[in-house]
């Protein structure tokens, strides 16, 4: 990481508070380095993010280790952190970009071109012709007028044919609706392309993303075969690429995956010469960032309790609103203590926690239990990483944390961390 001189694109500025509970000197890794963050700069801005590039690290470990023959290709817009966009490209990871400000970005790291892939079955041909300009050669697509503004404007570029998986994985965002050819469209989109003298070299999917069944994978993997077959029917050059999109997430849930993705890969392709690559977003994003925000207000109604906080709905917490997120928070005097009397003895209260807009919409939590806090205090949201910052606004003029990020580096085999 030494190498990629990030530090100085990501010190975190200006810490307003004055108050902060409960400082630990030992416990949970990452809370400590929040609560360090506070003390040593007094006047951090709040609401702010910590990256923990000790995750993304064991992450990729475990893709190499579950899908081995699986390049990964992350998918930029679930986060375009700069820090995490470079510490995967330092890794060597690739990337699935959608637009052409996610190609600049990638590019801007000194990632060749060749490790990116435009998944986006819908371009404009402005934007195909700067892929062209810079040597972005593989995109995806589901249309015949895509494949017409293909040959005019990028005729080199390589094509996969985005398919609508068979069945909904029933993820939380499904992605069919949109995009991904009918079975019965595919032979045609197929002869249209080769007509028009572009190169198909696979197929590609994506089975929803966010807490999907993994059994999916498997019917679309057949199904990615199944256009192989009729590509060679129609006399077509032999198709080498799957790419199985993304879906992924970092629990117990991958290792199900990885399986399922393995066998089927094996059942439908056997030893056939093949290219696999996926684009997992989520997967990487999720569990990397953790949100500190600080209470801004309270109200006591009763045995209610409302807090204000500087980030909602609009901002970081976004996530609530476009990903379906479930958001779960703790305050920060909890998080590395949990035997702090100020956590073990406090009385619980149901607790509502809005976001700091007018707007009553920008509501982060109702009915939520939580112990007694005080303006000033932090409340930590763990898991922010995936469709927060990448889609936030600044709507009545609230920032959110997208410019404000800690690194971290925890290491697994010593929980000892890192600031940078
Ligand atoms: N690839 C494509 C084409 C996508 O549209 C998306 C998400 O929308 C992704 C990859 C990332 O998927 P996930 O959020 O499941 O990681």
């Amino acid at each position: 990481f030494q190498a990629l001189s990030l530090k100085p694109v990501f010190s975190a500025s200006g810490i307003k508070g004055k108050r902060v509970t409960a400082l630990s000197p030992q416990g949970n890794a990452l809370t400590d380095f929040i609560q360090t963050a506070i003390a040593e700069k007094p006047d951090i801005d709040s609401p702010f993010s910590v990256l923990d590039l000790g995750v993304v690290m064991g992450l990729l470990e475990k893709w190499t280790t579950k899908l081995p023959t699986v390049r990964p290709f992350y998918a930029v817009k679930c986060n375009p952190n700069l820090a995490l966009i470079g510490a995967l490209a330092a890794l060597g990871t690739s990337f699935d970009c959608a637009s052409k400000a996610e190609i600049e970005a990638i590019l801007s790291l000194g990632v060749s071109p060749d490790r990116i892939i435009y998944a986006n079955p819908c371009i404009s041909e402005s934007h195909i012709e700067y892929a062209a300009t810079v040597g972005v050669n593989v995109t995806t697509y589901d249309s015949k007028d895509e494949v017409e503004k293909i040959r005019k404007c990028h005729p080199t570029c390589e094509l996969l044919l985005r398919i609508r998986p068979p069945q909904e994985s029933g993820a939380r965002t499904s992605l069919g609706l949109k995009y991904g050819a009918l079975p019965e469209e595919v032979p045609e989109l197929l002869s249209v392309a080769h007509a028009a003298g572009l190169k198909v070299t696979g197929v590609s999917f994506h089975i929803g993303s966010g807490g999907g069944d993994p059994q999916a994978y498997k019917g679309a993997i057949s199904a990615a075969k199944s256009v192989f077959d009729i590509a060679s029917l129609l006399g077509m050059p032999r198709m080498r690429v799957l790419d199985i999109g993304g879906g992924f997430t970092s629990g117990p849930e991958f290792d199900v995956a990885a399986m399922q993705i393995n066998a089927a890969i094996q059942c439908s392709f056997g030893k056939e010469e093949l290219v696999v690559i996926g684009e997992p977003g989520r997967y990487f994003a999720e569990t990397a960032f953790t949100l500190a925000t600080k209470v801004i207000g309270k109200r006591v109604r009763g045995e209610l309790r409302e807090y204000w906080i500087d980030d909602g709905i609009y901002g970081t917490l976004i996530n609530i609103v476009f990903d379906y997120a479930t958001v779960t928070c703790m305050p920060l005097a909890c998080t590395s203590k949990p035997e702090n009397p100020f956590c073990r003895d406090s009385k619980t209260y149901s607790s509502t926690v809005f976001g700091p807009t007018c707007d009553s919409l920008d509501t982060v939590l109702t009915n939520y239990k939580l112990p007694e806090l005080q303006v000033n205090d932090w409340l930590v949201f763990p898991n922010m990483g995936a469709y927060t910052t990448s889609s936030c606004t600044n709507f009545n003029g609230f920032s959110s944390s997208v410019n404000s990020t800690f690194l971290a580096y925890s290491n697994p085999m010593t929980p000892e961390q890192t600031m940078f």
